[in-house]
């Protein structure tokens, strides 16, 4: 027998998370993962936290954490809002701004999970094809007729950025709606768009610690934008009295925010380790989209992608391959390990 809640819950379509396989030990690049550690001071201060202060609740307005990223930022703390990594961010502002009627607007090709939400929350999703060159065009986001945009910046997983002037056209053309620029991944190259907060009351941010900050384990995300967009955040989280983090991931991410040099030393690494592994796939005849983050996708006129995933799984490295998505469906994203990491995909590439 159909009732409404099963098929309800039929209906739903659940974002299937890059795989995390327990058989054997992979070089894992397959989930955007930091291959670093996490800043030695901000593992330091968690241990000290595992202690009898775990009997206490955590904070409810994670404080320590918004000043932190306020004064990296050079905002106020009215202006962050903290959440269990940017996925929960993303899903309380898609139920509070983006939930009014109208379509969402973004990308065709984007992170996944946006479809996932609009399907949850009864929005339906207005597609916005990327270009030739799978940019993200501002002139295609003007004056749209929709309930919000969502912009990734840079995009994944094509890994290609807009510059801000492109950002800043989008959100003067859409003065009504909330534009949610989602940046997971912009400390690798990209401009942010946080700088823009003070100017438009329509913009919200979204970061995580979970990539550039190598602490996708303690699940912290959070958004800048106006005091309005970010109060509205916050009544949607004390509607399910959900604490932001918990201790341990308050501490750990306060002190991972402060230290800014050690941010610093992850992306100038990866950074360089994206050069070098450009340069060695595109002398092995593999075509790259120019990366603005911690991954490249890649295609090989001759090569089928499903055939060098299977092949680099078999010899112990997982990448992300798309399966029979349109237009993707020949692209792998590898993301960016260490040096060896990458030797060591460059020598099973080779022998394909
Ligand atoms: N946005 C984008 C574009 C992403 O790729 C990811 C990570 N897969 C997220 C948001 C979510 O990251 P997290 O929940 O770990 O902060």
């Amino acid at each position: 027998m159909s009732r409404f809640w099963t098929d309800k819950i039929a209906s739903l379509d659940p974002y299937v998370p890059g795989e995390q396989p327990q058989d054997k030990q992979y070089i894992k690049l397959n989930t955007n993962e930091s291959p670093y550690s996490p800043s030695p001071k901000a593992l330091q201060a968690m241990a000290a936290e595992v202690s009898e202060s775990l009997r206490l609740y955590p904070d409810p307005n994670a404080m320590t954490l918004k000043t932190a990223l306020a004064s990296q930022y050079q905002l106020n703390t009215n202006q962050v809002f903290v959440g269990n990594g940017s996925d929960e961010v993303l899903a309380l502002a898609f139920m509070g701004y983006f939930s009014n009627g109208k379509p969402l607007a973004f990308a065709d090709i984007t992170y996944s999970f946006y479809k996932v939400y609009a399907a949850l929350y009864g929005i339906t999703p207005e597609l916005i094809p990327l270009t030739e060159e799978f940019d993200i065009a501002a002139e295609d986001y003007q004056n749209l007729d929709v309930s919000g945009v969502v912009v990734t910046n840079p995009n994944a997983p094509t890994g290609k950025a807009l510059p801000l002037a492109d950002i800043e056209v989008i959100l003067q053309s859409n003065p009504e709606v909330v534009v949610l620029v989602d940046e997971a991944y912009v400390d690798f190259g990209a401009q942010s768009a946080v700088t823009l907060v003070n100017q438009y009351p329509n913009l919200l941010v979204v970061q995580t610690l979970s990539k550039s900050r190598a602490l996708a384990g303690i699940r912290v995300g959070y958004a800048f934008g106006h005091p309005d967009l970010i109060e509205g955040l916050e009544r949607l989280k004390n509607s399910f009295n959900s604490y932001p983090i918990d201790r341990i991931a308050l501490v750990g991410a306060t002190v991972a925010v402060e230290d800014a040099a050690y941010l610093k030393n992850i992306c100038d690494k990866t950074i360089k380790t994206r050069e070098a592994t450009v340069k060695a796939l595109t002398n092995l005849g593999y075509e790259l989209l120019p990366s603005a983050t911690n991954f490249v996708f890649v295609t090989h006129p001759e090569k089928s992608a499903e055939e060098v995933y299977i092949r680099l799984k078999e010899q112990g490295i997982l990448v992300r391959y798309f399966g029979n998505k349109p237009r993707i469906a020949n692209y792998l994203r590898i993301t960016i390990g260490t040096d060896e990491e990458m030797q060591a995909l460059v020598a099973v590439l080779t022998a394909l």
